[in-house]
């Protein structure tokens, strides 16, 4: 039986995104849209649960009626150990942001990774070849790691603000070959010309002025190198790249990807992308205008 089936012999679902604070988040803005247009009977709700309250929360999703889960900022660490089941990849990336409720078993999941890999693949088709510079070390640069993998470039550096970090993802990843150092201006000059693809996947950018690395650098890079943020709205970064006649990907792209592999496995059903991507712009547009 599918979801839709079993949701309307047993009433409406519950689904939702756990995290603290979660009332920025754009998940309920493209997954409620995407329940609607497959005709599932399910309601996305914001849950905001602090550290606390986690072991709670998680264990409220074995109840009948819920699908599952997002999770995001901070637990996707912490909700591992609270989970029946991780999969193989969520366990490397070290993060799960999605749960699966399975007859009151739950699974843990990462579709980020899949998420970045298909929204890369969107623009940059054939990706192998590229000599990939990830910005930053943090969750999301992991994941970015091993879609960078997946997608077979031709070479992988982490650069991050804190050194060690980045070598602690390295040989975290292992056996994938991946080069770490320090996010500082000697480093990026030596590496800026040979990169054919920057990510910026630190945590600046979401306020005007921020940036991961000094914009004039971006001279270095080579005329088909393409410039990733992983922010979900306009970035100096993105706006100083395109002066620079250089292809850019935002990251809402990514987050609708990540978003529709969450809810197929909610649901078992092919998520609607179109719907999903629709929407996304729409909530980010309607964000950009308020404030
Ligand atoms: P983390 O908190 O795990 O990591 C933050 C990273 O940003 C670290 O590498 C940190 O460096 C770096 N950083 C923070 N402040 C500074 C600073 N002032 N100067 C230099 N580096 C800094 O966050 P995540 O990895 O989860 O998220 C990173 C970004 O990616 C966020 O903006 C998030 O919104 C975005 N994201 C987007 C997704 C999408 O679908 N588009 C999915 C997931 C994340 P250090 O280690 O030195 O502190």
């Amino acid at each position: 039986m599918t979801r839709t089936e079993a949701g309307t012999t047993a009433g409406s679902w519950r689904v939702g995104v756990i995290g603290d604070p979660v009332a920025h988040s754009l998940s309920p803005a493209l997954q409620q849209p995407g329940l609607d247009a497959l005709g599932i009977p399910a309601r996305y709700a914001l849950w905001p649960t602090p550290a606390t309250e986690l072991p709670h929360r998680v264990a409220g999703l074995r109840e009948p009626d819920v699908l599952g889960a997002n999770v995001t900022l901070p637990h996707k660490l912490a909700v591992m150990a609270l989970l029946d089941e991780v999969s193989p990849l969520a366990e490397r990336a070290g993060a799960v942001n999605t749960i699966i409720n399975r007859h009151g078993r739950l699974l843990g999941d990462n579709t980020d990774i899949a998420g970045f890999a298909a929204a890369v693949r969107e623009v940059c088709p054939d990706p192998a070849g590229r000599h990939a510079l990830v910005l930053g070390a943090g969750g999301a640069a992991r994941a970015v790691a091993l879609a960078l993998d997946e997608l077979r470039v031709a070479g992988i550096t982490v650069l991050n603000r804190n050194a060690d970090r980045a070598s602690r993802l390295a040989t975290g990843l292992s056996p994938v070959a991946i080069g770490a150092g320090a996010l500082d201006e000697t480093t990026l000059r030596r590496l800026l010309p040979q990169t054919t693809m920057l990510i910026n996947a630190t945590a600046l950018g979401w306020h005007a002025g921020e940036t991961p690395l000094p914009l004039d650098l971006l001279a270095l890079l080579p005329d088909d190198a393409l410039v990733v943020d992983l922010t979900y709205r306009e970035t100096d970064l993105l706006i100083a790249a395109r002066g620079r006649r250089l292809a850019t990907l935002d990251g809402l792209p990514m987050l609708v990807h990540q978003g529709a592999r969450a809810l197929a496995l909610w649901t078992g059903q092919g998520a609607p992308l179109a719907v999903m991507r629709a929407a996304a712009a729409a909530a980010r547009a309607a964000r950009e205008r308020v404030g």
